[in-house]
C-alpha cells in the first residue's frame, strides 16, 4: 500500500487562493474597469453618470469622486483605485476622475510591459522614477499665483466647474468661491495657509444657482427662540455661551422635601431667581445677541425677550467654532464670569425666511476668518450639483493658493510632462526606460479622452499636440474641447493647480505600484474572491 503523503493545510476551508499572473491580471483588469466607466465623464464635454441606490434614490452627477464613492464595487484592486480618488478628494477637491483614469492607464501600460516579460518589480522601479521626474517638471513649468491675483483664481476655480450643470452660473461660482477662499486664508510668512473647515457651506433649495450668496459670517439653519425677541439686531454684539440656560438637574437622585406650599414657592423663587441671574449676567456684558449651544428653558427665554436679546438655541458645536473665527467672540461656559470682552460682532443678525424656513444671517463681521456660503437652486439635484461644483472650485483655490502655483489645463499639462519624460527616457537606458515612456504614455491618455469627447480624432490630435510642444511656446497647447482644436489654454483661461496634477501622479503611481506588486490573492472565504472576468468583462464588481 502507497504510503499517503501527509498534507498541510494552512487555510480555512472555502478560502480561495490566485497567484502571479492570474493575480495580476485579475487586479489591473479591475482597476481598468473601474477607469473606462469613470472615463466618459472628463472634461467640460464629459457625460453625466446617473446613479441609483438600492431605495431607487438617484444621484446625477459627472463628478468623478460622487460616482465612485456611491457605486458598490467589490472588487479589492478597484477599491484601491477608489482610494485614489478619495485621497483626491480629501487633498485637492478635483481632479478625481484624472486620477482614476490615470490610474487606470499606469495599470494598462504595465500590463503590456509585463506581457514583454519584463519584471513587475522593473516596471513600478521605472514608474517611481518617472513620478518624481514628473514633479520636478511640474515645480519647473508651474507659474506662481498669490492671494492678490483674484483674477487667476478665479479662473483656476472657473475651470473646475466646467462640465458640471452649473453652467451659466460658473462666472458668479468662481467668484463666491475665491472671495470665500481668500478671505480666510491666513499668510504664514509667505506661506498660504487654508483651512476650509473655515468655510461653513449650506444648502437651501429654493431660487436659482446665482442667487448662491457668500456670507462674510455664518448662516444657522435656526430661529429665534421666541416671538417676543427682535428678528433684527444692528450693530450686534454677541455672546457666544456652550452652557445650558436651565435649572441644573442635580447629579444624584437628591430628593427635595417640601413640607408646606410656602416652601415649594420659595424652591421656585429659587430656581427662577438662578435664571434671572444667568441673564442679568448676559445683559450687564453689554450683549443684545445670545447664541447658545445648549437648550434655553422658558423662563430665562422671557428675561431674555424682556431685554430684547435676540437669543438662539441649540446651535451646533461645529457652527459654534466657526462663529468663534468669525465674529472674534470668545466662547463661554460660565454665563456669570461674561464680559464685554468675550463678546463679538457682526454689522447684522437677521432671521429670514428663507425657501419656506427660517435661518439666521450672521452678516458683515468685521475680517471674520469664518465664511458661509449659502448655495442654492431650484431642485433638490441642481442645489446638491452646485454644492458639489462649489466644493470643486474651493479645493482647487485652496490648494493654487497653498503651492502658490498653477499649470494650463486642458491636457497641455499631460503633453508637456509626457515630452520632458520621454527626453529623460532617453537618458537612463535599462529596462527602467521602457516603465519612464510607460508613464509618459498614460500622461496622454487625459488629452486624448478630451479630444475625443470633442469627438476630435485622438491621433491625430495627440501628433498635433506633440509637434506643437516641441516647437518655441508650446508649453500651454491643449485641446480646446469646447472649440474641438487645439489651442494655446492659459489663453481659454483654462487653468488647474500644480498640487492638482501633482497630487494626481503621486496617488496614481503609488496605487499603481501596490497592485503590480500582488502577486497572490487569498480571500478567506469564496464570496470575497474576485473572480476572473470572462471575456474581459468585470468580475466581482457589483453595481
Ligand atoms: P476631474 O474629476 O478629473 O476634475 P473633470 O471632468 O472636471 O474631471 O475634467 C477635468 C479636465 O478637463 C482637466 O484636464 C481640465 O483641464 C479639463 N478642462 C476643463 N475645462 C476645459 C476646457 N474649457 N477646455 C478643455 N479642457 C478643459
Ligand atoms: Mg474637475
Amino acid at each position: 500500500m502507497a504510503q499517503q503523503q501527509p498534507q498541510i493545510i494552512i487555510l480555512p476551508e472555502g478560502a480561495m487562493r490566485t497567484q502571479g499572473r492570474d493575480a495580476q491580471g485579475s487586479n489591473i483588469m479591475a482597476a481598468k474597469a473601474l477607469a473606462a466607466m469613470v472615463r466618459s465623464t472628463l472634461g467640460p464635454r464629459g457625460m453625466d453618470k446617473m446613479l441609483v441606490d438600492d431605495l431607487g434614490d438617484i444621484v446625477v452627477t459627472n463628478d468623478g469622486a460622487t460616482i465612485v464613492s456611491e457605486m458598490k464595487v467589490e472588487h479589492p484592486a478597484a477599491k484601491m483605485v477608489i482610494e485614489v480618488a478619495k485621497t483626491q478628494d480629501e487633498e485637492v477637491g478635483d481632479g478625481t476622475t484624472t486620477a482614476v483614469v490615470m490610474t487606470g492607464e499606469l495599470l494598462s501600460n504595465a500590463e503590456k510591459l509585463l506581457e514583454q516579460g519584463i519584471h513587475s518589480t522593473v516596471i513600478a522601479r521605472g514608474y517611481r522614477m518617472a513620478a518624481k521626474k514628473t514633479q520636478e517638471v511640474l515645480e519647473r513649468i508651474g507659474k506662481p499665483v498669490g492671494l492678490q491675483d483674484k483674477a487667476t483664481l478665479k479662473k483656476i476655480a472657473a475651470t473646475s466647474m466646467t462640465g458640471k450643470s452649473v453652467g451659466e452660473s460658473r462666472e458668479h461660482l468662481s467668484e463666491v468661491a475665491v472671495s470665500a477662499v481668500t478671505q480666510v486664508a491666513e499668510d504664514l510668512n509667505g506661506r498660504i495657509s487654508v483651512d476650509l473647515d473655515n468655510i461653513q457651506v449650506e444648502k437651501k433649495q429654493g431660487g436659482s444657482v446665482t442667487d448662491t450668496e457668500l456670507i462674510k459670517g455664518i448662516v444657522l439653519d435656526k430661529e429665534v427662540v421666541h416671538p417676543g425677541m427682535p428678528k433684527k439686531v444692528e450693530n450686534a454684539r454677541i455672546a457666544l455661551v456652550d452652557g445650558a440656560f436651565e435649572v441644573k438637574k442635580t447629579e444624584t437622585d437628591a430628593q427635595i422635601q417640601i413640607t408646606d406650599p410656602s416652601q415649594l414657592q420659595a424652591f421656585l423663587d429659587q430656581e427662577e431667581k438662578g435664571m434671572r441671574d444667568l441673564v442679568d449676567a448676559v445683559v450687564k456684558s453689554g450683549a443684545n445677541v445670545l447664541l447658545c449651544q445648549k437648550g434655553i428653558e422658558d423662563i430665562p427665554q422671557h428675561y431674555l425677550a424682556k431685554a430684547k436679546i435676540m437669543a438662539v438655541k441649540n446651535v451646533k458645536e461645529s457652527d459654534m467654532k466657526k462663529l468663534a473665527k468669525a465674529t472674534g467672540a470668545r466662547v463661554i461656559t460660565r454665563v456669570r464670569d461674561i464680559s464685554k470682552e468675550d463678546l463679538g460682532n457682526a454689522k447684522i443678525i437677521e432671521e429670514v425666511k428663507t425657501a419656506g424656513d427660517e435661518m439666521i444671517y450672521i452678516r458683515d463681521c468685521k475680517n471674520p476668518k469664518a465664511v458661509s456660503i449659502l448655495v442654492r437652486g431650484g431642485t433638490e439635484h441642481v442645489v446638491d450639483e452646485a454644492e458639489r461644483s462649489i466644493h470643486d472650485a474651493l479645493g482647487v483655490t485652496a490648494a493654487a493658493l497653498e503651492q502658490g502655483k498653477y499649470v494650463a489645463g486642458g491636457g497641455a499639462v499631460e503633453i508637456e510632462l509626457a515630452k520632458e519624460l520621454r527626453k529623460y527616457a532617453d537618458s537612463i537606458g535599462g529596462r527602467e526606460q521602457l516603465a519612464v515612456n510607460a508613464f509618459a504614455d498614460a500622461l496622454e491618455v487625459i488629452p486624448k479622452t478630451l479630444a475625443e469627447s470633442a469627438g476630435m480624432d485622438a491621433i491625430d490630435t495627440l501628433v498635433t499636440l506633440r509637434s506643437k510642444h516641441d516647437g518655441k511656446d508650446g508649453v500651454n497647447i491643449g485641446v480646446n474641447v469646447l472649440e474641438s482644436k487645439v489651442g494655446d489654454m492659459a489663453a481659454k483661461n483654462v487653468l488647474e493647480p500644480m498640487k492638482l496634477k501633482s497630487q494626481v501622479v503621486k496617488s496614481a503611481s503609488e496605487a499603481t505600484e501596490m497592485i503590480l506588486r500582488i502577486d497572490d490573492i487569498i480571500a478567506s472565504s469564496n464570496k470575497n474572491m474576485p473572480a476572473m472576468p470572462p471575456g474581459g468583462g468585470m468580475g466581482g464588481m457589483d453595481y
